[in-house]
């Protein structure tokens, strides 16, 4: 089994860092391009340089780590997380957000964090805790204090809905059942963004549709009017909306608010992936999470035909890459286990990306959608020391994306396999 390594795992904080390595490896991946023969040199918490081994100018007393026939890459950024929530086929949803309390989640939540930062992924976008309330703010600040391990985080906090859409549903109406967000409709949603945001969200994470059609397919469930009032106090306070969407009304109305990300895009067509990319959103696919879901509900992939959710995520990647819309990685990771979250990687390139723009898209891709590519996503003189080592050339296997044998996170090792 590929992820067992999480079993046997030796790894330290060295709380006594060193305050600079030189960092060499088969193959560097500056978050653009791959090269070899190259090292990375970090002094305190920063990259210093980066570049031929031969140009460097290394100064004395500084650590060597040489891994052989292995990659050296930024961070990996993991742009769609949930850090409260842990794979469904062990307990299901409406179980975790309804009958687990908010401390029991966030207990899970550390450990979920530690392996997250120990796959590589030393930035998450947590995209909602899903019924435990501002968890993830409380969660974030304690791996900035370094009291618990993970990575940095950009948290959501409840996240919001329209009244009537989400779940859990359908128990007794008599009986008054927690939501998995906050709802707010109409002008109301100008308090519930501030009250967000007052309390901690990096960003307001909105639900555009959801499945509560009349035969519980997904439709719109905020106006476009609604939707550009979220956009438009958000801004004010300098954050952006992300939505998740898979109908193409709920996509097209969230485009023309504002979004700067969508999150799914089942339903995506042409014109939608035009719209995308005119208005400079980008597409985070989540086929992890989907692939996850079937196999819950006994699909056997590889041994019967793909059905048609799945088909319609082939459909939707193809056309989107195919338009030239910027797309992010992503992979909804909580729906399944976290620390597995390069599994959307490995799809990424099952469904049709080329190896090097699935690299670009986990580090400098989804560092500038999330407004981050001034100090992470690329190595280079003057970033964050996020680095990490793979075992192997993932252009020649993106599996190996799940095989890390060091990670560094602002100049601090977390992680570090002998070989
Ligand atoms: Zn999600």
């Amino acid at each position: 089994m590929k992820y067992s390594f999480l079993l046997f795992l030796a790894f330290s904080i060295n709380s006594f860092a060193q305050s600079s390595y030189l960092l060499t490896a088969d193959k560097v991946f500056d978050g653009v391009e791959m090269h070899t023969s190259w090292g990375v040199l970090v002094e305190g918490s920063k990259i210093t340089a980066v570049g031929p081994i031969a140009d460097l100018n290394i100064p004395a007393g500084v650590t060597k780590i040489n891994y052989p026939n292995s990659t050296i890459a930024p961070g990996f950024i993991e742009g769609h997380s949930h850090m409260f929530l842990y794979p469904y086929n062990i307990t299901d949803w409406d179980t975790q957000v309804l009958k687990e309390s908010d401390s029991y989640r966030t207990i899970r939540a550390t450990v979920h964090a530690k392996n997250t930062l120990l796959a590589g992924f030393t930035t998450a976008r947590d995209l909602g805790t899903e019924g435990a309330g501002y968890s993830d703010v409380a969660l974030k600040k304690a791996i900035n204090e370094n009291i618990i391990i993970g990575p940095r985080l950009l948290v959501a906090g409840r996240a919001i809905v329209a009244t009537g859409s989400y779940g859990p549903k359908g128990y007794d109406d008599d009986q008054k059942i927690m939501l998995g967000a906050e709802s707010a409709d109409g002008n109301d949603l100008i308090r519930v963004v501030r009250d967000q945001i007052g309390k901690g969200a990096d960003l307001i994470k909105i639900y555009a549709d959801y499945r509560w059609g009349l035969k519980g397919d997904d439709q719109p469930s905020f106006t476009l009017e609604e939707l550009k009032m979220i956009n438009e106090v958000a801004r004010s306070s300098g954050r952006g909306f992300v939505v998740h969407s898979k109908s193409k009304e709920g996509m097209r109305r969230a485009i023309l608010a504002g979004t700067e990300t969508i999150e799914h895009g089942d339903y995506l067509d042409k014109e939608i992936a035009d719209l995308m990319k005119s208005h400079g959103v980008t597409f985070i696919p989540t086929l992890a999470a989907v692939e996850k879901i079937t196999e819950y509900r006994g699909w056997k992939k590889g041994t019967v035909a793909a059905p048609l959710n799945i088909t319609n995520k082939h459909n939707s990647f193809k056309i989107a890459m195919d338009a030239g819309v910027t797309i992010g990685m992503g992979g909804d990771v909580g729906v399944f286990t976290h620390g597995q979250n390069a599994l959307e990687m490995e799809l990424m390139v099952e469904y049709g990306m080329k190896p090097l723009d699935v690299l670009r898209a986990a580090t400098s891709v989804n560092a500038k959608a999330f407004h981050m590519d001034n100090e992470l996503g690329y190595l280079k003189p003057g970033y964050l020391g996020d680095i990490i080592i793979m075992n192997g050339d993932p252009l020649k296997d993106i599996k190996v994306t799940s095989d890390i044998l060091f990670v560094m996170k602002g100049g601090m090792v977390y992680r570090q396999e002998k070989f």
